[in-house]
């Protein structure tokens, strides 16, 4: 895939271009990540890409000829030309999927009080990351970049992603490493049974019990099978499930078998 970022602040890009997952990307081969300075597409000697809007109102608006001009030094035809707005579709994991499907993405960060309207007509879709208003396009085009580069093939293991939250319609699990108890605070005793059908019980169980608690909307939305149902009935009496008692009972006997 290859991005193209519009801005008139490329050097804000320079620093997550060399991190992590990005930069691995990038030496794989698998991403091109490119910023076209804004300003480069002015003509006049101050390079002006800014002016006070028509009919007067406060701030500046950034100027529609240097815009169209930079967008059509990158378009092909297969590019997709995104408009990082407040007005624009929500992301979400479901959007960011589609996105990482597309070959070649422009996008066009806006800054002041936004762009003249009529670069609307040169943008295939507006997005937005939130309902608050940013100072400028920039870091929400390192929101978008970022969801969507490690869902490129070869720039994270496709397993990683695979149980993660939004991913099957419900938040993740919770996940630990060493060490096994800090200030006596326990990692669950069933990650450590060895029973993967057991664990994977567990964690689907503790899926739902956290989307439920802090996604209602999600959890609404989710189809549940007859299993969920009944995990659903133990997290709501606060029960212990058979399954993971006799999971973490084998595996001690196991542990004394072989000792
Ligand atoms: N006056 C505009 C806001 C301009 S903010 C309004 O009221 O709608 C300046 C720039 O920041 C925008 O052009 C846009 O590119 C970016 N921006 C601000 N908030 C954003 C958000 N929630 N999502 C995506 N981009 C945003």
């Amino acid at each position: 895939m290859k991005i193209d970022v519009l801005t008139i602040f490329p050097d804000f890009f320079k620093d997550f271009k060399n991190t992590s997952i990005n930069k691995r990307a990038i030496e794989k081969g698998c991403l091109e990540f490119n910023t076209i300075d804004i300003r480069d597409f002015t003509s006049d000697k101050h390079r002006r890409i800014d002016d006070r809007p028509v009919g007067g109102g406060n701030g500046l608006i950034m100027k529609v000829e240097p815009i169209v001009k930079a967008i059509r030094s990158v378009k092909k035809d297969n590019s997709k030309v995104i408009y990082m707005s407040p007005r624009g579709n929500k992301l979400d994991q479901q959007k960011v999927r589609s996105l990482s499907l597309e070959d070649h993405l422009i996008i066009l960060c806006g800054h002041y009080e936004g762009v003249d309207e009529r670069v609307l007509d040169y943008v295939d879709e507006q997005i937005s990351i939130g309902d608050y208003i940013l100072s400028g396009g920039e870091v929400a085009a390192t929101v978008v970049s970022d969801a969507v580069i490690r869902l490129l093939d070869g720039a994270i293991k496709e397993e990683s992603h695979l149980d993660e939250s939004f991913e099957n319609g419900l938040l993740e699990y919770p996940q630990f490493t060493i060490p096994k108890t800090f200030e006596n605070k326990e990692i669950p005793e069933i990650l450590y049974s060895g029973n993967h059908q057991a664990i994977n019980k567990w964690r689907k169980k503790e899926s739902l019990r956290i989307t439920l608690k802090h996604r209602k909307d999600l959890f609404d939305k989710y189809t549940l099978t007859k299993e969920d149902r009944e995990l659903i009935e133990e997290i709501k009496e606060g029960k212990i499930g058979m399954w993971e008692k006799k999971a973490i009972a084998n595996n001690s006997l196991n542990d004394k078998g072989s000792s």
